[in-house]
Order: C-alpha cells, then structure tokens, then sequence
C-alpha cells in the first residue's frame, strides 16, 4: 500500500517520509516504525508485517509464474492444433491429387504465422485469431451442409474443425494468461 499520504494507525499522524514508515499487507494499515512497540510487529494483527509483505511478494511472483505456464501450454496446444489443421488440409489435398501451388503457399505461410505466434508478434496472434474465428464460420456452415447431406464423415471433421478454430480464437483473443504467456515470450522474461 502506498505509505505517504497515509495515517498512521497508532499515532494518526500523517506518514510524510516512507523510509519512516512500513504497512501490514494483511490489515492494510500504515504506522511509523517508530509507534510500533516491537520490532516488525503490527500493533493490529501482532504479526510480523516484514515476513508478510515477503511471502504476500513471493506468492505474487507465483501466481505470476504460473499464469505464464499455463499460458504457455495453452498457446503450445493452439499452435499444435492449427498446424494439424493444417497440415491435415493439405495432406488431404496432396492425398486427393487437389494440391495446388497456392495450398502449399498457404501452407507455409500458416507455418510462420503459428512460429511468430509462438515467439509472441502480436499480429500473428490478431491474425490467428481473426482467421479461426472466420475458420470457424466458415467449417460450421460446411459442417451444417454435410450432416444435412448426410456425409457425416465429412460433418464429423469439419465439427472438429469448428471446435479447434474457436478455441484458439477464444484462447488468442481472450485468455489473459495465453497475453501474458506471449508478452513474456517477446521481452525474452
Ligand atoms: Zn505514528
Ligand atoms: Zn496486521
């Protein structure tokens, strides 16, 4: 808590100088060292605020810690899932004799894409994330005319589809732990 500006919680003087001072995170009071009547002891809570505020600082970090690994994993699956996707799209296409110079251009060009996301660019992540959003319209849509033409198959892979692209769109757009995991990754933390 911020210390000047505070009053202190025995004498109710105002706090005009930090290094005089110290706060007990648990009852979120400030007080003078000077008012304490025993060494790192709040005149509260009795408890020794100079362990708290380390513990309360290393839970942080862990938290922290963390949020980041899972970020890590679920950004990890994203990029796995998009590159199967991928890689299933135009296997099927080389397979079925249907490849074309511009599949295997889309091809390598999504391979990038998921690298930059996994190095943190951020226009890889928007770009993702708008493209499996639209993936995801569009595979349903395609998912919606197979049941109906009862190539179920077919609307089998394509409703798996569905659920890959709008988890990763979910996960890229709004996951602050998968933000906080790539914005790691590009200050090299
Ligand atoms: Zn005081
Ligand atoms: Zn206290």
């Amino acid at each position: 808590m911020q210390l000047v500006g505070s009053d202190c919680a025995v004498c109710h003087r105002g706090i005009t100088f930090a290094p005089e001072a110290a706060s007990c995170p648990t009852c979120a009071i400030a007080f003078h060292l000077t008012c304490l009547s025993a060494p790192s002891t709040c005149p509260t809570c009795g408890s020794n605020f100079t362990q708290l505020t380390v513990s309360r600082a290393q839970a942080t970090t862990a938290g922290h810690a963390q949020a980041v690994a899972w970020g890590r994993k679920a950004a990890l699956a994203v990029c796995l899932a998009l590159f199967a996707t991928q890689a299933s799209l135009i296997g099927a296409a080389l397979v079925g004799g249907t490849a074309t110079p511009t599949h295997v251009v889309q091809f390598l060009i999504s391979l990038v894409l998921i690298a930059a996301l996994y190095f943190g660019y951020g226009w890889a992540r928007v770009w993702l994330a708008l493209s499996s959003g639209f993936g995801a319209v569009v595979a349903f849509s395609l998912a919606w005319t197979a049941s109906r033409t009862g190539n179920l198959g077919n609307a089998f892979f394509l409703s798996s589809l569905v659920i890959i692209f709008a988890v990763s769109f979910g996960l890229l757009l709004f996951s602050s732990r998968v933000a906080l995991f790539l914005a790691s990754q590009r200050s090299g933390a």
